[in-house]
């Protein structure tokens, strides 16, 4: 009978991750990661051993450990995440801290967030600004569903949903900010058929030849969903800060500027409607 240490010790050479080792041991297990470091003697029972190894075979497959686990943190939050969604990427909270600069502690903001997914920008500014009211909209039905379960389960209650292509569902309704991660890998970009990424909706990767069709669509939108001052906030690609700025201004944005991630990558690009 293997004990925790061992189980985890063959695991992590077979992944070449400890990581995803013990995220998975933890989950067929049904306790906190944390829970393996005391437990490392314990010895592990004939069920827990198949329905680990069973798991471990999925992610030899190539299925990420979100989709495995239907879990992923973002933010201060543990989200429930399906192949429905993007699983969401730390990075994506560049967007959510310059969002938050940009909607006041106190007082009424009405923020957007386009093609929400797992509904992980929505929910972080929500946690932060209970006096906001976020829309969160998806193309995606199922995938809505996903971000509605996971504002329920945190008991927000300044966050609703639409269900529509970018814009199309929201008629005149202006908002103070606009934050969006859209699709923007360029369609023929090899990495699209690479690691965790083969196993996400394409939908929310890919956005034709430059990776902008998306982008474009979402400025060109913008301004009829800004009030007068009104943010627009995006992610994009590392390499695409000139051509959305570029953009940015060319639809009368102002204030115009590319913050970069943790990893000194271009990210998000932001500007503002007059
Ligand atoms: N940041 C993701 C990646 O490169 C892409 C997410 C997106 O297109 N919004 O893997």
């Amino acid at each position: 009978m293997l004990d925790v240490r061992s189980a985890l010790t063959e695991a992590s050479r077979r992944l070449d991750s400890r990581v995803d080792a013990e995220v998975l041991l933890a989950y067929a297990l049904s306790k906190p990661r944390s829970w393996l470091i005391a437990h490392a003697t314990d010895a592990l029972s004939t069920e827990h051993m198949s329905a680990y190894a069973l798991l471990i075979e999925q992610r030899e497959a190539g299925e990420p450990v979100a989709y495995i686990t239907g879990r992923r943190g973002f933010w201060s939050l543990d989200l429930e995440v399906t192949p429905d969604t993007l699983i969401p990427r730390p990075e994506t909270e560049l967007l959510v801290e310059l969002a938050l600069e940009r909607v006041p502690m106190d007082g009424a903001c009405n923020v957007l967030d386009l093609g929400t997914g797992s509904g992980a920008i929505a929910l972080a500014i929500a946690r932060e600004r209970p006096n906001a009211a976020i829309v969160a909209t998806d193309v995606n039905a199922e995938t809505l569903a996903v971000a509605q379960r996971n504002a329920r389960r945190h008991h927000f209650g300044n966050v609703s949903f639409v269900h529509g292509d970018w814009f199309a569902p929201l008629s005149d309704r202006r908002f103070d900010v606009i934050v969006s991660n859209p699709p923007y890998i360029e369609s023929a970009d090899p990495h699209l058929e690479q690691g965790d990424l083969r196993f996400e909706p394409m939908g929310a990767l890919a956005s034709g030849a430059d990776g902008l069709d998306d982008i474009r669509r979402i400025i060109r939108g913008a301004h009829l969903h800004l009030v007068p001052g009104g943010w627009l906030l995006f992610e994009h690609g590392w390499n695409q800060g000139d051509a959305v700025r570029a953009l940015l201004g060319g639809a009368g944005f102002v204030e115009l500027s590319t913050a970069r991630d943790l990893e000194q990558r271009d990210r998000v690009s932001l500007g503002r409607m007059l």
